[in-house]
Parts: structure tokens; C-alpha cells; sequence
């Protein structure tokens, strides 16, 4: 069988290694001049593509039969597929890496045992369609005119467009009579607009976020934050942004509380700073809280309560003491915006499972037809599980050939 595979990022690569255990004629076809160049970017170069705690709720679809696709069998799957490509981890935390922390020995791994097995990379092509005619796939690109048996859809999402992110591959499910489930960025920074963001840009700290949507506790998460001048940041907020960004597409009012004080689990934060400053005999304000928070937060909190920075905690009145703990441990941040597909990691929604047979990914409308990857209604929280989605699908799709 002659077997094309659209895309050259880890699902494709994924997808063709596999099919090629029964198939002879495999070509892996991408628009970039070089293969696997999202992936090179990933973990910010070190490439997390594992991790240890593999559990549903970290992996996210409309579709109510995941588990057919996410469950023990296929996550063996990913890891006898790393271990026979030769990637030694380097495991932090359960967070997975080639031993280099580098992700040019993914890269170099992938496209070695690729061209061993004979597989071809043609780069630098564009598939701009894809037309059936009777039982073969006419692949039409820029100066590319090709017949296949078989094809596999492995573009990835609209995320991230510098590395490749585009819209082929929902165009041709669409095309082909697949419903896309709408398409939001994914573990996304977040925008707000209290006018304060100028004053505590820069700062990272160790954090409690809570997303509240119209007036609902939907999720909690703790990490470290990035406090930027256009709003918040950090793997924390990567991994509630999904819903806010689905949220926001729905005109949700959305609001992320922060709790910049997690290790607190007293009743009174204003009565422990009282004793504070009794014990620590020390009256500013600024001084009584550096200890736990960072200056220039502090800064950013005393200019949104219009508190003069060097007043002493004695002489706040009780409403300003009352505001200035609920600032430290209920920081209301409204979100009025993500920064969209250009700075996501992932994108939510995308080709619709249920018109998938999710034991081998072929379309139930057109045979010899498959999908993988990022474009498919699946994703995950950050910590290796989207590379994961990508290897995972890669393969079922790729045996199924
Ligand atoms: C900054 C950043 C950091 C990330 N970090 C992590 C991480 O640490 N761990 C993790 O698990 N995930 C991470 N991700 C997510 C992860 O990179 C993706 O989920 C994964 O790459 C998806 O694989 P894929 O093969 O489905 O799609 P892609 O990797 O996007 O590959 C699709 C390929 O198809 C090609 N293509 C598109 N259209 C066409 C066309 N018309 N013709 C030919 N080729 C086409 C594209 O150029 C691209 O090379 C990160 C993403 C970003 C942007």
C-alpha cells in the first residue's frame, strides 16, 4: 500500500514508523523546510514528552468515549515506543525529557528511524487538497501532484502558526463531511485589564489560582505564576486557560482568584499579621509582608487599594486592613482576552471523535482515511500530555494502516 502522511511533527512521525511495519510505501509530506520544528520549541527546547502520572482527567475531548483511545494498553504503547526509539529520560517531578535536556535527540531519534525504515520526508510542500477518486487519494500541493492508497491526516491545530499551525487538515475533514467541534486556543496566556499589570510585570511566585466563571468554582491549581504587563502566565494558568478561553469564545464573564499567600491556612490572615507585627516589632507595611511576598507585588497591591507604600499596618484602618488580606489571599484578576493561536501551545475542539473509529482513527465516512494528532478534539493539561496525545493517536492510526 502506498501510504501518505500529511504533516511532519510527532503524530506524523509516529503514524509512518508504525505503518511501516506493513507497509513498504511511506512519505511523510511537510511545509516546512524542516520536519519536527514545533517539536524542537517544545518545553522550552527541552522537550517534556512524558509523564508519569497518566490519569483521564489530564486529557480533554467532547467525546464521551475517551477512555476507548486514552486508557493503560495505548499509554504502554507511547512508552515501549520511546524505549525502542533508544530516548533515555531524564525524569523530573514525572516530567519526562531526553536525558540531554535538549530536544534535538527527539528530533534526530525520530528521523533516524524513520529513514531506516525507508520512510520518505519530502519538505518544503504545501498539501493544499485532497481529492478522492474511486479507491485513491489525489494529493494536490505546491508542485506536487501524487496518487496514495491510504492517507493520514496529521497537520496538527491551528496553535502556534510560526511552527505550522494551519487550518489544512480541518478544510479536508470538513470537506469530507466531518464535523470540527470549535476550535479556542489552548494553554494560553491570560489578558486583564485592571491597570495595575505595568507594576508587578516580572514577577514569578509560588501561587493558588482559582477560575471562577460566572460566579462557579470550576478549577484550582498550584504553581508558579508569571505576573506580566498584560496579565498572568505560567504553567498554573496554562492549565485553566482552556476553559477560559472556551468561556470567553461564549461570552462567559470569566475571573482568576489568586492566593498569593498558599501557605497560610490560618483563619485570620489579619490577626497574624497583627501578631507579626507585635512580635517582629516592625510597623511599615512593606516591610512587615516582604518576608512572604516580593516588593514590587506588594507595590502593585498598596497602588490598587491607593494605600501610601510607607504607612505603617497600626495606622490602616480596619476596612483597608480587611482589603489589603483579601487583595494577599483573594486577588480578583477579570480576563478579558487570551492571547490567542499565535502564543498557544495547544488548541481545544478540532475534528470530531464520534465520526472516528477510535480503535484504528479512520474516518467512518471515507475508508482509508485517517486522522492524528493535535487536529483531532483532544488535548491535554501541560506536563508531557499533548506529546503524548500526538505519539499516542500516531500509533493507532499508523498499525491501522
Ligand atoms: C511553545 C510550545 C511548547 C510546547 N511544549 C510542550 C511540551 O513540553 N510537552 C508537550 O507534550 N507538548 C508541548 N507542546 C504541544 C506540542 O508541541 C503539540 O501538541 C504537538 O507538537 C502536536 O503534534 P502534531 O504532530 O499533532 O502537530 P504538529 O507538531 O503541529 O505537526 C504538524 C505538522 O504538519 C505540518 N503541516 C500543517 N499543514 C500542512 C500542509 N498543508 N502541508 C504539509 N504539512 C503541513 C506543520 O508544518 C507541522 O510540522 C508545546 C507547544 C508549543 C507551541
Amino acid at each position: 500500500m502506498k501510504i501518505a502522511v500529511i504533516g511532519g511533527g510527532p503524530s506524523g512521525f509516529a503514524a509512518a514508523i508504525k505503518a511501516a511495519a506493513k507497509n513498504e510505501d511511506i512519505t511523510i509530506i511537510e511545509k516546512n523546510s524542516k520536519v519536527l520544528k514545533k517539536l524542537a520549541i517544545t518545553g522550552n527546547g527541552k522537550c517534556n514528552y512524558f509523564n508519569e502520572v497518566q490519569d483521564i482527567s489530564k486529557y480533554h475531548s467532547s467525546s464521551k468515549n475517551l477512555e476507548v483511545l486514552i486508557n493503560t494498553t495505548n499509554i504502554d504503547k507511547v512508552k515501549d515506543f520511546w524505549d525502542n526509539l533508544g530516548i533515555i529520560p531524564y525524569i523530573k517531578n514525572g516530567y519526562y525529557y531526553p536525558f540531554t535536556n535538549n530536544s534535538n535527540s527527539i528530533i534526530t531519534s525520530l528521523i533516524a528511524k524513520a529513514k531506516n525504515l525507508g520512510i520518505e520526508i519530502i519538505e518544503d510542500t504545501i498539501v493544499e487538497d485532497i481529492i478522492k477518486i474511486d479507491d485513491k487519494f489525489l494529493i494536490k500541493g505546491n508542485n506536487y501532484n501524487e496518487y496514495f492508497d491510504k492517507v493520514i491526516i496529521a497537520t496538527g491545530s491551528l496553535a502556534y502558526p510560526k511552527c505550522g499551525g494551519t487550518t489544512i487538515g480541518y478544510d479536508i475533514a470538513k470537506k469530507m463531511d466531518h464535523k470540527i467541534i470549535k476550535v479556542n486556543p489552548s494553554l494560553v496566556q491570560l489578558i486583564s485589564n485592571m491597570g495595575i499589570e505595568k507594576y508587578w510585570n516580572g514577577i514569578r511566585c509560588q501561587v493558588k489560582v482559582t477560575h471562577i466563571e460566572s460566579d462557579n468554582i470550576l478549577k484550582e491549581e498550584y504553581g508558579e505564576i508569571q505576573l506580566t504587563d498584560y496579565g498572568i502566565s505560567g504553567i498554573c494558568v496554562f492549565n485553566i486557560s482552556r476553559d477560559i478561553s472556551i468561556g470567553l469564545s461564549n461570552n462567559k464573564k470569566e475571573h482568576v482568584i489568586i492566593n498569593f499567600i498558599p501557605w497560610y491556612s490560618g483563619l485570620n490572615f489579619q490577626e497574624y499579621l497583627d501578631k507579626r507585627s507585635e512580635k517582629l516589632k516592625i510597623t511599615n507595611i512593606i516591610n512587615l509582608c516582604e518576608a512572604f511576598i516580593n516588593y514590587k507585588l506588594l507595590n502593585a497591591i498598596l497602588i490598587k487599594l491607593k494605600i501610601n507604600q510607607d504607612t505603617n499596618w497600626q495606622d490602616l484602618s480596619e476596612k483597608q486592613k480587611k482589603d489589603f488580606c483579601q487583595n494577599l489571599l483573594h486577588f480578583e484578576v477579570p480576563i478579558i482576552a487570551t492571547k490567542g493561536f499565535d502564543t498557544a501551545q495547544v488548541c481545544s475542539g478540532g475534528i470530531n471523535l464520534e465520526e472516528l473509529d477510535l480503535n484504528t482513527l479512520e474516518s467512518k465516512h471515507v475508508p482509508n482515511l485517517y486522522f492524528c494528532g493535535e487536529v483531532l478534539d483532544l488535548d491535554g493539561d501541560c506536563g508531557g500530555y499533548n506529546i503524548t496525545i500526538a505519539i499516542l493517536t500516531g500509533i493507532i492510526a499508523g498499525e491501522s494502516c
